[in-house]
């Protein structure tokens, strides 16, 4: 679904301490506003406008550095004149989605963007909230408790929050003179337009105290994913004199036959990588019938696997490969291969293992009419 998204990053915002305003502060090394602009944009957004306060024009510069499809707007008075403001910048229809974000919230995902994006496809207005799970309790003087209201039904609001712009244009401009509301729900609920509950995030929480930035950090830190990828590789024996696995070249009776230089224990380790991240094949990115990889070295199709891992802000964890062979000997040759993975990996010595094994004679290892590698990968990414 085509969005816009307004990201509300005007405030002041003095409860979170000293260090300026907590929505250029860092989160886990990046500023807090980044990451829900990152996010907006990594799921499609067609455009950002993010709400600052007039002097601001600097940090927002600073903070969103190299970012496309973002652009700074002038907030106003009071938060709901900032996302006037907001609104009033965007270039979309009045049917266009628009979701609109306290930058306050960094963590937002792009698996709540999704829920909430789905809920649009058939509702006019819908919000990320989440179902209140504490006991309430009212508090009368000496903080004595005077009452426990029921929670049933009660959600908490969160953002992003999504309307079409053209209703929630309309909603604004009914909106009573002088009165703020608390949010772009309220103001639509007000107007009589309809506004659906999506379950949000925990991790969505607001920035408001200064102790809120650690909880941040340590969400930020658990909100990565691990993922296992396999990989499988066989290649033919023929005339020649060596083999090269994984990396290491090794004399032999015979030579490997390949379109690469058939480095079988390399191509099911990059086909591993390959999988974790949902890449497809080594085929995929370095067909056989390319005459640019005819006897290529095959550490340039690991390198590949792995910079496409980083480029999605992962890393490699550890990695395991097995070779099956009755011959050459593996063993006298398993160290330097583990240290020539560690090295096109950028991994400790610790995380590579390399092992062999025969079939005992059976099969076309056993027979010698060629070998093979069996490879895992783990690998963490960004949630
Ligand atoms: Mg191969």
């Amino acid at each position: 679904m085509r969005f816009e998204a307004v990201v509300v990053a005007a405030g002041s915002g003095t409860r979170a301490g000293p260090g300026g305003a907590k929505q250029w502060r860092a989160v886990a090394g990046k500023p807090a506003v980044r990451w829900s602009v990152e996010a907006f944009l990594a799921a499609g957004a067609d455009e950002v406008v993010v709400v600052i306060a007039q002097d601001a024009a600097d940090l927002a510069a600073d903070a969103l550095a190299g970012l496309p499809r973002w652009r700074a707007v002038a907030g106003g008075e009071t938060r709901s004149q900032s996302v006037r403001n907001g609104l009033a910048a965007l270039a979309g229809d009045d049917e266009t989605v628009v979701l609109i974000h306290d930058a306050a919230r960094p963590l937002l995902t792009g698996e709540a963007i999704g829920r909430l994006l789905a809920a649009l496809e058939s509702a006019p207005a819908a919000i990320l909230a989440l179902p209140l799970a504490d006991t309430l309790k009212r508090e009368g003087p000496g903080q004595a408790i005077v009452e426990t209201p029921s929670r049933a039904g009660l959600w908490r609001a969160q953002t992003p929050q999504g309307f079409r712009l053209g209703a929630l244009n309309a909603a604004f401009a009914a909106w009573p003179q002088g009165e703020e509301p608390t949010d772009e729900a309220m103001v639509v609920e007000r107007a009589g337009g309809a506004v659906t509950l999506v379950p949000g995030d925990p991790a969505l929480a607001k920035l408001t105290y200064v102790e809120d930035f650690a909880m941040a950090e340590l969400l930020a830190g658990a909100a990565r994913v691990t993922r296992i990828g396999q990989g499988y590789d066989a290649h033919r024996f023929g005339p020649g004199d060596r083999v090269i696995l994984c990396g290491v070249e090794i004399a032999h009776s015979h030579a490997l036959v390949g379109h690469s230089d058939a480095d079988a224990g390399l191509h099911a380790l990059t086909d591993a990588i390959l999988g974790a991240i949902g890449e497809g094949d080594i085929g995929d990115h370095f067909p056989p019938t390319d005459p640019r990889w005819k006897g290529a070295s095959s550490d340039r199709f690991l390198t590949h696997a792995v910079e496409l891992v980083a480029a999605r802000g992962g890393r490699v964890i550890n990695v395991d490969v097995t070779l099956i062979c009755e011959a050459p000997k593996i063993k006298p040759h398993r160290q330097a291969m583990r240290e020539r993975l560690a090295e096109i990996l950028g991994l400790d010595l610790a995380a590579v293992s390399v092992k062999a094994t025969t079939t005992e004679g059976m099969g076309f290892t056993g027979r010698a009419e060629g070998l093979a590698a069996q490879a895992v990968a783990a690998v963490e990414l960004p949630a």
